[in-house]
């Protein structure tokens, strides 16, 4: 075996750096791994931006402390990999509200993502339909199934629940309809409950069993200074060569190793490497797989994604509520989807000024049209409907800032994780030395990416070992 593995990581985001960081930590020394990024920066959906001299998140904004299936998450095995527990911080204000009748009622606790566990708690949002969640004497999923939450939730708990409070809920990460979205990727410990229990009452006790929460125990972490910093961690304890403006157009086999075709069409750059991991959204990996695994590619390709900006005012002084921010359910027929009131959810954001820092997510997968606005107009409607649910004029604002997500979100459709399972079955029969990695397989939020580009990392440093290179 040679000590000199070439590795090559596609995709900058947190997979790709996660795996990155993996590689270096498990492979001998000598291995060139090289993160190629097609933009100017990494972090892919990670960005700390600055807006009126505060460090404020412009993407994902807060990682899951705990793993679901027990233990901490991967992404604070991450962080503290990479010496930044220290900056682990938890919001100081966790209630958040929904927005419904023209008002802010707070979100109801005991639900798993508003699908509740103890029907009198979620009686102030919505009323559900006891009568219908009948132990029908067999479980509600059979071993393999899978179900959009919408379906599964309606037909035992009625349609408020879903459209008052799982539908905002799961809007509020996935810009999607809980009508769309697949039970076994989006909640897989509820999905594995539904395989066991008869009823959804039962399956939400027993998914929260299954995890229980000490008292008091943070559910949620970000980093003081931002996620970027994780980001930059990351890069750096890789030891990575880190190549920005460098999009990987094409992937060839060579034998048993690969060759990047890298850069603008008019001046390419071949690379010759041993392996490579993938951790880049579903469209351009499955465009990279089409030649190479082109069953893989298919069922990889077929992920639809959903655009969200972002809309964050810096507003002098303004009367805001206790609370963490709220969700608007879509049958409000707002723009805004959801609201954090930044500098009231986070102690360490909070400033002497009084100014508040307050982000609106604006976009839901379908209505795409209302992102072509103009920011001056997304920020000015954003304006309006904070004042018209906080009931009360806002000040103006005295600096803003539009984030644009094109293409960001996954919308995992029923099935996502069985099409994921035999791509992934297809790709490692035909060629071992190529892994996926990111948000378009396992899961969307920040641990579940950085586990999943770990673990590309491990299937790349099993096959390399056992081609005995
Ligand atoms: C607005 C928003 C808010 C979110 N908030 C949260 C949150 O608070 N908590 C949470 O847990 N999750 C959140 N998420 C989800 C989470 O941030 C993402 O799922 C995760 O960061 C995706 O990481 P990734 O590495 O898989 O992909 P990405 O972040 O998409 O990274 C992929 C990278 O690959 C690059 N790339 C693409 N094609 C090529 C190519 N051909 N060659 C080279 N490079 C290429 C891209 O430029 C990109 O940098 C949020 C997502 C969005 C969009």
């Amino acid at each position: 075996m040679t000590t000199r593995w070439r590795v090559a990581v596609v995709g900058g985001g947190i997979a790709g750096l996660a795996a990155a960081v993996r590689l270096r930590d498990r492979t001998p020394a000598g291995t060139e791994i090289t993160v190629y990024e097609q933009s100017g920066a990494l972090g892919g959906k990670l960005r700390t931006g600055e807006l009126a001299g505060a460090a404020v998140e412009f993407g994902a904004e807060l990682f899951l402390m705990r793993d679901p299936a027990g233990g901490e998450s991967a992404a604070v095995a991450l962080v503290r990999r990479l010496g930044l527990a220290g900056r682990i911080v938890h919001p100081t204000v966790g209630q958040a509200a929904l927005a419904v009748d023209g008002g802010l009622r707070p979100i109801p606790g005991g639900t798993l993502v508003g699908v509740p566990g103890d029907l009198d708690k979620v009686a102030t949002v919505a009323r559900p339909d006891a009568a219908a969640d009948r132990d029908e004497g067999r479980p509600l999923l059979g071993p393999t199934d899978d179900v959009s939450v919408g379906a599964l939730v309606r037909s035992r708990f009625g349609d408020e629940v879903v459209d008052r409070l799982v539908d905002p809920m799961l809007g509020g990460v996935y810009a999607g309809r809980a009508d769309d979205l697949s039970l076994a990727t989006t909640m897989p410990a509820l999905a594995r409950a539904a395989r066991v229990e008869h009823t959804l009452l039962g399956a939400v006790r027993a998914a929260q069993a299954a995890t229980p929460r000490a008292p008091g125990e943070p559910v949620f972490g970000t980093l003081a200074g931002g996620l970027s910093t994780l980001v930059d961690a990351a890069a750096t304890a890789s030891g990575a060569t880190i190549r920005r403006h460098a999009a990987v157009r094409e992937l060839t086999p060579t034998g048993p190793g690969w060759r990047l075709t890298v850069g603008p069409t008019r001046d390419p750059e071949h690379v010759d490497v041993d392996a490579v991991v993938l951790a880049v959204p579903a469209r351009p990996a499955a465009r990279l797989l089409a030649d190479v695994a082109p069953g893989a590619a298919a069922g990889i390709g077929r992920l639809d994604y959903a655009s969200v900006a972002l809309v964050t005012l810096a507003l002098p002084e303004p009367a805001l509520p206790e609370l963490s921010g709220f969700l608007v359910p879509a049958t409000e027929g707002l723009l805004i989807k959801a609201s954090t009131f930044f500098t009231t959810k986070w102690g360490h954001l909070r400033r002497p000024d009084g100014l508040a820092l307050v982000r609106a997510s604006v976009g839901r997968y379908g209505d795409e049209a209302q992102l072509q606005r103009p920011d001056t107009d997304l920020a000015a409607t954003v304006h309006r409907e904070l004042s018209a649910v906080l009931g009360g004029p806002l000040p103006a604002p005295v600096d803003g800032h539009v984030q644009r997500w094109g293409g960001a979100l996954p919308q995992y459709s029923p099935g996502h994780l069985d099409r994921v399972a035999d791509a992934r079955e297809v790709l490692r029969a035909a060629h071992p030395t190529l892994t996926v990695a990111g948000a378009g397989y396992d899961g969307v939020g920040i641990p579940v990416c950085v586990r999943s580009g770990e673990t590309a990392a491990e299937e790349i440093i099993t096959a390399l070992e056992g081609s005995g290179r």
